[in-house]
């Protein structure tokens, strides 16, 4: 019942946290820029295109810790690199703090001043330019569908021909957050019918904007919880969802699954049961494999098919960028390095703490653990 398609795909990061454009960015406003040599070369970077830009290549990672004041990184740093950087460091990376306590607690020791990229208050207007899980989630929505239809052996849109007549295929997209409504838009701009289900009522309009159908269930309990974010449904809600799914997974042909709660394991709305009851030749692919995957049969990671059933594991942040990587970085780069230039005027580099953005995503700060934080109540 199980065929390996792509088996072990612990994939490679190919993002860069810098591109030459960023670099150009960040010269303007007075910042002497280094890349680690071959930084960009998994993202159609190369070396001397940084050169051209403007930036220092140094040998390796080793020379750029020791030389830079500032750190741009995409992945969490390993504690091995944290205990490489020079003492009173500023780094800007991706740190989920509440995946990486102890990478937290190191940074702590190291006296790192550290913005947690992932931390941004991203309901404040001002700070959607530096919103980089928008960015990824947005990237991801679009590739899901891409990497959907490779695996369907069939058309996306209906035709009529005179051979007969072709019916469009079907999508569900569970969870219309960034990524889900993405995966909508693209599917129905490649000529599929598609339906969505979210825990949050105010998606509904989202969802038909961009060309889906929204689905109910029959209970009256609203997802809605803090930051624009769902909180955990009840049992009695779950199941009346996953009944629903059941119904839908029968007619779909392609599935897509992005739901997510912030700090906790992602909610599990499709079992082996639902799996079984789909078509031979549907393709499920499930973007929170990351935090524990909404279907029960996703292998995080890993291309494989089940019951004639192709999953695809590859995740919302982990892995769907990293398969358009030279785009991932571009708007990876270009929010870090709007997100920099935003402290200080020109020339004059300056952290101002009560800044929002800059205070929602310090978690750690000379020695001190700044996370979590509570936003300060509107006035
Ligand atoms: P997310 O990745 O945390 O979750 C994805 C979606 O899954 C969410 O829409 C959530 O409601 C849904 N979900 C959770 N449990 C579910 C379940 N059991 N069944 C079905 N769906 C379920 O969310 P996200 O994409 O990061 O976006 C979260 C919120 O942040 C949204 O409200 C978004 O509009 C908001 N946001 C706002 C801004 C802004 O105002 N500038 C920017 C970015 C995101």
């Amino acid at each position: 019942k199980e065929t390996a398609l792509q088996s072990g795909t612990k994939e490679i990061e190919k993002r860069v946290s810098a591109t030459p454009a960023s670099v150009k960015m960040l010269q303007a406003e007075g910042f002497r820029v280094v890349v680690q040599a071959g930084a960009g070369v998994n993202a159609e970077f190369s070396d001397d295109d940084f050169r051209e830009a403007g930036a220092e290549v140094l040998p390796d990672a080793k020379a750029v810790m020791h030389q830079a004041t500032i750190i741009f990184k995409v992945r969490p740093p390993s504690e091995k690199e944290v205990g490489a950087m020079r003492k009173d460091t500023i780094l800007f990376s991706m740190v989920y703090p509440a995946q990486n306590e102890k990478l937290v607690e190191k940074l702590k020791e190291k006296n790192i001043t550290c913005f947690a990229m992932d931390q941004m208050p991203r309901t404040l207007s001002r700070a959607q330019a530096y919103d980089v899980l928008s960015s990824m989630a947005n990237i991801a929505g679009y590739r899901a569908v891409v990497e959907a239809s490779h695996h369907f052996g069939r058309f996306c849109a209906g035709q009529f021909t005179a051979a007969g007549k072709v019916d469009p295929a079907k999508v569900l997209v569970i969870g219309a957050g960034v990524a889900g409504l993405a995966a909508i838009q693209q599917a129905k701009n490649m000529g599929c019918v598609v339906r969505a289900f979210d825990v949050r009522p105010t998606t509904r309009e989202q969802v038909v904007a961009a060309g889906g159908e929204f689905l109910e269930v029959n209970i009256n309990e609203d997802g809605s919880g803090t930051g624009g974010y769902a909180k955990e449904m009840s049992k009695e809600f779950i199941d009346a969802e996953m009944e629903l799914f059941r119904q839908q997974c029968a007619e779909c042909d392609i599935v897509i699954t992005t739901a997510l709660i912030p700090g906790k394991p992602a909610p599990k709305l499709l079992k082996k049961e639902h799996i079984d009851g789909m078509k031979a030749g549907s393709v499920v692919v499930d973007l929170a494999a990351e935090t524990g995957g909404n279907v029960e049969t996703t292998r995080p990671g890993e291309i494989y098919e089940y019951n004639k059933v192709t999953h695809v594991g590859l995740s919302l942040y982990e892995h769907m960028p990293s398969r358009m990587p030279a785009q991932a970085s571009f708007l990876f780069a270009n929010n870090m390095a709007k997100f920099l230039c935003s402290m200080g005027p020109k020339n004059f580099f300056f952290i101002d703490y009560d800044d929002v953005p800059t205070r929602g995503s310090l978690i750690c700060r000379q020695g001190t653990v700044t996370w979590p934080w509570t936003p300060p109540a509107p006035a």
